[in-house]
């Protein structure tokens, strides 16, 4: 039995003629939380978009659960519904409902019977901290309660992983805190997830491992009080002093 939930190996991706993924290796084991950090362009949500199946990549291998990730395949289907993503911007329907944009998935997608996908997805509106707004629309909702929205509906799927696209980058300032801390409890519980972040202080906290890309190459990885702490690179000391 593995215990890598995501494995990527030395994959290449290029839009036209310009390269983006230079040969990336990387893997995320089951449980663990994994955060990968470096400059806008250097193909983090590439790398996401690659995993999930969103966007092809050209050379290398991604496996997850030891289900390589091939878009010509059927089995990309199955991929797609075990790894949910959260990104920056919400995504959730304007004109449904809380409850209703988490069960969405569950019940259209997996035609999971409606009232046990309801049950769920009010147990996980309670959560993460939203059990008075299941009938509120996004409209009624702050930029971190439809966040926390998001990641409520990203649980009901019952991933195997998530993967998060700059979850807080969007939000007002005062409004980051109360996502991270749900992103916490789900590290806690032992959700595995892999977090492209600018936010260093939930990396050196929460994090088992930091992946530092820069360029299409990872540059430096390794746990987080080494990468954010002592990183050994100067490209990584770079950016680090830059965006602390
Ligand atoms: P990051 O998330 O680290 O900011 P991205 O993965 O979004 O970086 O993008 C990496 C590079 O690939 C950037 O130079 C970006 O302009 C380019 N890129 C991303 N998506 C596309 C696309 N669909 N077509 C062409 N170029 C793209
Ligand atoms: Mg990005």
């Amino acid at each position: 039995m593995s215990t890598s939930m995501i494995e990527i190996t030395g994959v290449t991706k290029s839009f036209g003629a310009f390269p983006v993924l230079k040969g990336i290796t990387a893997n995320v084991n089951k449980g663990e939380v994994v955060c990968l950090i470096g400059p806008s362009g250097s193909g983090k949500s590439t790398i996401l978009r690659c995993i999930n199946g969103l966007e092809s990549y050209d050379g290398g291998a991604i496996t997850i659960d030891g289900v390589r990730v091939d878009r010509s395949q059927p089995s990309i289907t199955g991929i797609r519904t075990a790894m949910a993503m959260v990104f920056q911007r919400f995504n959730l329907f304007p004109h449904r409902t809380a409850l209703e944009n988490v069960v969405e998935g569950p019940i259209f997608v997996k035609k999971e019977p409606a009232a046990q996908a309801m049950a769920r997805g009010r147990e996980l509106l309670g959560r993460v901290g939203l059990g008075d707004k299941v009938d509120a629309y996004p409209g009624q909702l702050s930029g971190g309660q439809m966040q926390r929205v998001a990641i409520a509906r990203a649980l009901c799927m019952q991933p195997k992983a998530i993967l998060f696209d700059e979850p807080t980058s969007a939000l007002d300032p005062e409004l980051v805190g109360e996502v991270l801390s749900v992103m916490k409890s789900l590290a806690e519980d032992g959700m595995t997830m892999l977090v492209v972040t600018h936010e260093m202080g939930f990396a050196s906290e929460v994090a088992d491992r930091v992946l530092f890309l820069d360029g299409g190459v990872i540059v430096e990885q390794g746990p987080a009080r080494d990468v954010l702490g002592a990183p050994s690179h100067p490209r990584t000391q770079d950016f680090l002093r830059r965006v602390l």
